[in-house]
């Protein structure tokens, strides 16, 4: 297991739509547990694989709440959602430094493959629910700052151009 370079916000392969996965290897399970192991020694909940540079379609997530588990979604795909909304304040390991409330779906359903290539449907609500959201954006290239207002996201990315780390591009 190694841990990976968590990628920043300025990198180009966090904007760009990540690739199906066509199946589950070996290889991709080693990629899986590196990513574990980044997204925990980082203290997240959710990693998506463009997060480490890999422009495909694989995500983990751990709520660290009571009763969770980590989970491994492979192209996971958002089935349902409730009509119902719920706003929380939500960062980003690829913008550290930054947090904003986003709004998200309460519940949603998600359909993927698990790390064994299995179909899996979780039914989702509360934090992870949102985390769920926050990562499949991942692999259509979107971050939790496109998803506020352009007022909040303008101050958002000026204060990024403040805090950003020194190895962040653009
Ligand atoms: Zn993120």
């Amino acid at each position: 297991m190694a841990r990976l370079e968590v990628r920043l916000l300025g990198d180009p392969v966090l904007r760009r739509k990540a690739e199906p996965v066509s199946e589950v290897t070996d290889e991709l399970r080693a990629l899986i547990d590196d990513m574990l192991e980044t997204m925990y020694a980082e203290d997240g909940v959710g990693l998506a694989g463009p997060q480490v540079g890999r422009g495909i379609r694989v995500i983990v997530v751990d709520p660290h709440e009571e009763g969770s588990r980590a989970l491994t979604l492979v192209n996971p795909q958002i089935l349902a959602a409730s009509e119902d909304v719920s706003r929380r304040e939500e960062g980003c390991l690829s913008v550290p430094g930054l947090s904003e409330v986003v709004e998200r779906w309460s519940t949603v359903v998600v359909e993927a493959l698990d790390r064994d290539g299995r179909p899996v449907r979780i039914e989702a609500d509360g934090l992870l629910a949102r985390i769920l959201q926050h990562e499949i954006d991942h692999l259509d290239g979107i971050l939790f700052i496109d998803r506020v207002s352009p007022l909040k996201r303008k101050m958002l990315l000026s204060k990024w151009q403040k805090i950003k780390p020194a190895e962040a591009k653009g």
